[in-house]
């Protein structure tokens, strides 16, 4: 969901650096050229980086659903914002219904 601050098995601070291996993975560049860079040499620290998937503004939209806003205006439609290919569960719609 969103990277550790620090590596979970060695200690090593590595949040700081996800946003540059983010976008320098983006732009092209082999993962491995980039962990090289910013100083990621242990197996534990890259198998993070190279497994790591970045959830948190996908997760954020689903919990505007549950809050009903407080300017009265009508929820904002997940769907939409999403596609269809990430259509709730069926516990998610009993969740709901349980919170009506
Ligand atoms: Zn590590």
């Amino acid at each position: 969901m969103i990277i550790p601050i620090r590596c979970m098995s060695c200690g090593k601070v590595v949040a700081d650096k996800w946003e540059t291996y983010k976008k320098e993975v983006a732009s092209g560049k082999s993962p491995k050229k980039v962990l090289d860079e910013l100083g990621l040499t242990r197996y534990c620290c890259r198998s993070l980086f190279l497994t790591h998937v970045d959830m948190i503004e996908m997760l954020s939209l689903f919990k505007v659903r549950n809050v009903p806003l407080s300017s009265g205006k009508e929820d904002v439609n997940i769907e939409n914002l999403i596609g269809k290919h990430l259509e709730p569960r069926d516990g998610e719609t009993s969740r709901q219904a349980e919170n009506e």
